[in-house]
């Protein structure tokens, strides 16, 4: 197994590394160095499923939580897996939600390592309990309210709360309380307290999926907060904050939400570019499932020398990396496309050439080949390269020939499946919306999933759309723009819509 330590080879060793309570973009730059340069990523259920995107494709990624209440991957062998990477000579991510040291066993684990000789490295992140309450408005601290916090844990008994905890000592303790408990043991939790002294109308909240887009928060008192909690629905992940800063919450709440915030939407396209579109629908408060059905293979098919061309037609952004890619390997640069019309089919495509120095001579007004065409009525040419996919359709290629070109195709990438990740598939089959940027992700997902019964169908354009009636599914949305702002315009339309009528 190769290992990369900052670009050199090294022996194995193990990170540690906190993911941050939920919200991506709280992961820490190290963590996402780390992520970036690992062999093996051992992660738990907890951590921002987004983090795993900056995987490496050749990574071992392997999933070592619990499982829901289901079944889990005992401790020891967690262990064993990451001693025997290790010592194999990966550099391996434990990869834990929060910081790895907060309730995480990462104090266990790094004990392990310590016995066993194999160097470690400590990533901290960012806590749920401190950022749960941060992000619903509440400081855990505040001068003249509380000048120290407590965090606390204990077994999941709804029953009984640990009766190894002190609850006397923390009836007392002059500050606010954290609880990284379900909400289960809400009831009993709060009993305990009061029991013990802590007075019944102090204030009291519990934030669940903290930091993230379905965030949900309620504030009532110590004696009204388990069933309150329990009425609102809140479930797991829950913190539950104790102390008169809980109350800041009425003034300091400061999430607004966005327009599409408590709607999940799932992303089938590529994983490198599954993110862009993942964050512009996060920004917008949704939830983001990336699941990725695709994968972007560069083929070796030889790239003609650009000079022979008087139109070169881009019809992907993916087309345009590549196309760059082929060309600095044999040490040219934008300027080997001096001589041509450039024509792009669409606006993400002309972006694409923009960030590697050319302005499309030609965009069309619909994002399609039959658009491209259209657009190429004014203009001449008489030998044309089209730079694709493989397997693309041959609307442009025929219908540029029945011009009198002489057209050349290389196909510069793949377009090959991506397995879905298990983990994943219960949340798309629950999703809102499932959305389709392409055949191709239509083709591979429907190999190995299925769209839930109450998730309505995204589809760019017309030819996804008629990949997707051929699946014999629906289209309930199609984007008006084919490209990914009309796509996430075309799921706001639907869902104001359908808010609307409800
Ligand atoms: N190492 C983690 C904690 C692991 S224990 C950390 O430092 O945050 C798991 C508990 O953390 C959950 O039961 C819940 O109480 C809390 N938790 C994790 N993520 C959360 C979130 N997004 N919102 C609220 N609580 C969360």
């Amino acid at each position: 197994m190769s290992s990369h330590v900052d670009g050199k080879a090294a022996a194995g060793r193990v990170a540690f590394v906190g993911a941050g309570p939920g919200d991506p973009g709280l992961l820490t730059a190290r963590a996402l160095e780390l992520i970036a340069l690992a062999d093996v990523i051992l992660y738990d259920r907890l951590i921002p499923r987004e983090a795993l995107a900056g995987a490496r494709a050749d990574a071992e990624l392997r999933y070592v939580g619990k499982q829901g209440g289901g079944a889990f991957v005992p401790q020891e062998e967690t262990e064993a897996l990451m001693l025997e990477r290790a010592r194999a000579g990966a550099l391996v991510v434990r990869l834990k939600g929060g910081d790895p040291f907060v309730f995480g066993r990462g104090g266990e684990e790094a004990l392990t390592l310590r016995a066993a000789g194999i160097p470690f490295e400590v990533v901290p992140g960012i806590t749920a309990g401190i950022a749960a309450a941060a992000s619903a408005g509440i400081p855990v601290t505040h001068r003249g309210l509380a000048s120290a916090v407590a965090l606390i844990t204990a077994h999941e008994d709804p029953g009984k709360p640990d009766a190894a905890l002190d609850w006397a000592a923390l009836a007392a303790f002059p500050g606010t309380l954290v609880f990284y408990m379900g909400v289960r043991t809400l009831p009993a939790l709060t009993a305990r307290l009061i029991e013990a002294g802590r007075p019944p109308g102090e204030p009291a909240a519990v934030v669940a999926q903290g930091t993230l887009p379905e965030q949900r928060t309620v504030l009532a008192t110590l004696e009204t907060i388990a069933a309150q909690a329990a009425s609102a629905g809140l479930g797991a992940p829950a913190i539950t904050v104790i102390g008169a800063v809980a109350a800041l919450h009425a003034e300091l709440e400061w999430r607004t939400p966005g327009p599409l915030a408590g709607v999940t939407v799932a992303v089938t396209r590529a994983r490198a570019q599954a993110s862009s579109l993942a964050a512009q629908l996060r920004a917008l408060g949704a939830r983001a499932i990336e699941a990725p059905a695709i994968r972007i293979v560069a083929t070796s098919d030889e790239l003609p020398p650009l000079g022979e061309f008087d139109l070169v037609c881009l019809t992907s952004a993916n087309g345009v990396e590549l196309l760059f890619e082929r060309l600095a390997a044999r040490g040219e640069d934008a300027r080997a496309l001096a001589g041509a019309v450039v024509a792009a089919i669409g606006p993400g495509t002309a972006r694409a050439l923009r960030e590697h120095g050319v302005i499309a001579d030609v965009v069309p007004e619909r994002f399609v080949a039959e658009g491209l065409l259209d657009a190429l009525a004014g203009v001449d040419f008489s030998r044309v390269l089209i730079a694709r996919a493989a397997r693309a359709r041959d609307v442009l290629p025929d219908a540029l020939r029945a011009r009198g070109a002489v057209v050349e195709v290389v196909s510069l990438y793949e377009t090959v499946a991506e397995p879905l990740d298990p983990a994943v598939v219960p949340a798309i089959a629950e999703a809102d919306y499932l959305s389709f940027t392409s055949s191709s992700t239509v083709r591979f997902f429907l190999s190995s999933a299925a769209p839930g019964p109450a998730t309505r169908i995204v589809s760019i354009g017309p030819v996804t759309s008629a990949t997707l009636r051929e699946h014999g599914l629906e289209v309930n949305v199609e984007a008006t723009r084919h490209d990914i702002d009309g796509l996430v315009e075309a799921i706001i339309a639907d869902h104001e819509a359908r808010s609307a009528a409800a």
